[in-house]
């Protein structure tokens, strides 16, 4: 039975608007991300995980779609209680949110992809690149159930990387399980009232009770609250103040016993977005828990989390962009104003451009750095999973702001998809460290402390050299480009200028994915419509601009027009608009 009235596609004439993406399969209608697919997995991979990408493709523009809007409807609520009057806090979901889940954790198992064969009928992990590719396309329907997916891989793999043999032999089996009935999905608390931001303000405590870690205190926020296993960082008691004092703990819902834990989720949060999963507080009580890896490690080996749940988010950001660029394409082309296609104005054409860009650099930027985390290239992940993080989350916010625009008033109604796509952005700027946070990471220890800029300075520059079919005045003016920005990148954190961190992490990565876009359009069988988009980085990201004197150059209309049609270019054609 369906949950809601089936989505039907209203026909030219008076009930008209304009079209949406509904029953859209935005597997097969995104070209780049086929390009890139089949530029960085190997082709018996790719051809065996193509069948499922455009499944998932087809359930995101469709099915996924219909069931995020339900789950967003009618978000979780907390129960004190269970019908005996015992204090079981506990969460009721909407079924939509349940056949999320049951796609998302037994039909693809993406907590499991990376950690073991057999899923999607693969003898072995997936790479990352690809694992990454299916939340891109997951996300594109349904953003709110990625915290629980992300953080259960990502759980997984901290307890796998750090759990000692018996943790793993206890927890492991249950958490790569695709039974939903019996799994054990996670999570990761780590922010308290006292510091989000500065975590070595945690105020939980940690005693050892009859040979037991026990944990007292509150973490102030705590998405996907009713998970089965939760990692979060505690203080062993005498422990020292600070980071360093911090020890990392998994902490289990039920005991072995199969008894509630002694923590309690006191309430959700009213939240702005991601209104289908639950985010709560919870209140530790002496609840008993596991340490993870060396106590004296905590923070070092939650950082692993941190910084994987990063590239997730970046990538979430990059799949949100691309919806919102297929909306307003859709409602563009869709709707017709003074006589003829509002997609058809030369200003609206330029509005979409500012959508379609950062879209597509985000896109680059996510699979280039999920093939850094595959190559085990760390430098390189390093500064690029900090500089997605930033820019690929707060663009997204710009441009779901510009697709609600681009379908004019409807964009405002909830009966469309653009306000849950406004809400759901936002917390990409808040959740595993705001913005500043993220480019004081960056530049002040990837690249003043660490100097890892260098190895993807090194990279970078070798995908140029590969650029060589690309007109030689625009490699080197990308080249320049990519050397001015590292050169900004390593003043600013030599000179410690803290106020300028985060123009140097947008220009790095403006500069990174001009010269990824450059190198992808360029390989063979690829749309060479890539390169262009790296020209409108150069251009209009890297490039100084008068604002009281702008000009529009030559190549930009034609440039327009070719990566707003339908059809993909030839590198020879591409050429005459980079020149
Ligand atoms: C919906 C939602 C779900 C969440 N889920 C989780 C979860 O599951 N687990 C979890 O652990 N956390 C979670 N968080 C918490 C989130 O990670 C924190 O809110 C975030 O890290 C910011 O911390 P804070 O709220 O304490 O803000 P603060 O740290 O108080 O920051 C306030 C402002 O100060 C700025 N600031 C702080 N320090 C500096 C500095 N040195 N220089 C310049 N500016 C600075 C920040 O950028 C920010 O603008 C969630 C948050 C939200 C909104």
């Amino acid at each position: 039975m369906a949950l809601d009235q089936p989505i039907e596609r209203p026909r030219a004439g008076s009930d008209w608007i304009a079209p949406d993406c509904a029953g859209m399969d935005f597997y097969t209608a995104d070209r780049g991300l086929r390009d890139l697919l089949a530029i960085y997995l190997p082709p018996p991979v790719l051809d065996h995980l193509t069948p499922h990408y455009r499944h998932l493709g087809r359930l995101a523009g469709g099915r996924l779609d219909e069931l995020a809007r339900l789950a967003d409807r009618h978000p979780p609520v907390l129960h004190a209680r269970d019908r005996f009057g015992r204090d079981a806090d506990w969460i009721e979901y909407h079924p939509s949110y349940r056949e999320m889940e049951a796609i998302a954790f037994e039909q693809f198992q993406f907590h499991a992809m990376s950690h073991r064969g057999g899923v999607l009928g693969m003898d072995r992990p997936l790479p990352a690149v690809a694992k990454y590719a299916f939340q891109y396309l997951f996300v594109q329907g349904e953003f709110g159930l990625m915290c629980p997916i992300s953080v259960t891989d990502t759980s997984i793999h901290l307890i796998r990387t750090f759990g000692s043999n018996a943790l793993q032999d206890y927890l492991l089996p249950k958490m790569l399980s695709s039974d939903l009935s019996t799994m054990w999905k996670g999570t990761q608390f780590m922010t308290e009232k006292a510091g989000g931001s500065d975590v070595g303000a945690i105020e939980t405590t940690a005693r050892v009770l009859d040979g037991v870690w026990r944990l007292f205190g509150e973490k102030w926020f705590c998405s996907h609250t009713d998970a089965d296993v939760a990692l979060l960082l505690a203080r062993p008691e005498g422990a020292s103040p600070g980071t360093s004092g911090l020890a990392l703990f998994a902490l289990p819902r039920r005991t072995r016993e199969g008894c509630r834990n002694a923590y309690r989720i006191v309430r959700l949060k009213d939240k702005l977005g991601t209104r289908s999963m639950a985010s709560g507080e919870i209140r530790l009580e002496g609840a008993e828990a596991y340490l993870v890896g060396q106590q004296n490690q905590g923070l070092k080996q939650m950082i692993e989390q941190v910084n994987l749940s990063r590239l997730s988010h970046g990538v979430r950001a990059a799949a949100m962009m691309r919806r919102c660029v297929n909306e307003a394409l859709a409602a563009a082309r869709g709707r017709t104003a003074f006589g003829q296609s509002v997609a058809d104005f030369p200003l609206m054409r330029r509005q979409l451009m500012k959508m379609l860009v950062p879209a597509e650099q985000a896109l680059s930027m996510a699979l280039g750095t999920a093939d850094a985390l595959g190559r085990g290239a760390r430098e390189e992940l390093r500064v690029l999973t900090g500089l997605l993080k930033l820019r690929a989350c707060r663009d997204n916010v710009t441009v779901a702001t510009a697709a609600m625009e681009a379908r004019g008033g409807n964009g405002y109604i909830e009966d469309w998809v653009n306000p849950r796509l406004i809400r759901d952005a936002q917390v990409g700027l808040l959740w595993e460290g705001t913005s500043n946070i993220n480019a004081l990471d960056v530049i002040g220890r990837a690249v003043g402390k660490a100097a890892a800029h260098r190895a993807l300075h090194a990279m970078l520059r070798g995908r140029l050299a590969a650029c060589g079919v690309l007109p030689a005045a625009f490699r080197n003016a990308l080249g320049d480009a990519l050397d001015r920005a590292v050169a900004l990148a390593e003043r600013v954190a030599s000179q410690g200028q803290e106020t300028l961190v985060r123009q140097a992490a947008t220009a790095l990565y403006d500069a990174s994915s001009a010269v990824l876009l450059a190198w992808e359009g360029s390989r063979p069988g690829a749309d060479a419509r890539r390169t262009v988009l790296s020209r409108f980085v150069l251009a209009h990201r890297l490039s100084p601009a008068d604002p009281l004197a702008p000009e529009e150059a030559a190549w930009e209309r034609p440039a327009t027009d070719a990566l707003l049609g339908e059809k993909s270019l030839t590198l020879n054609e591409a050429a005459a608009l980079l020149t």
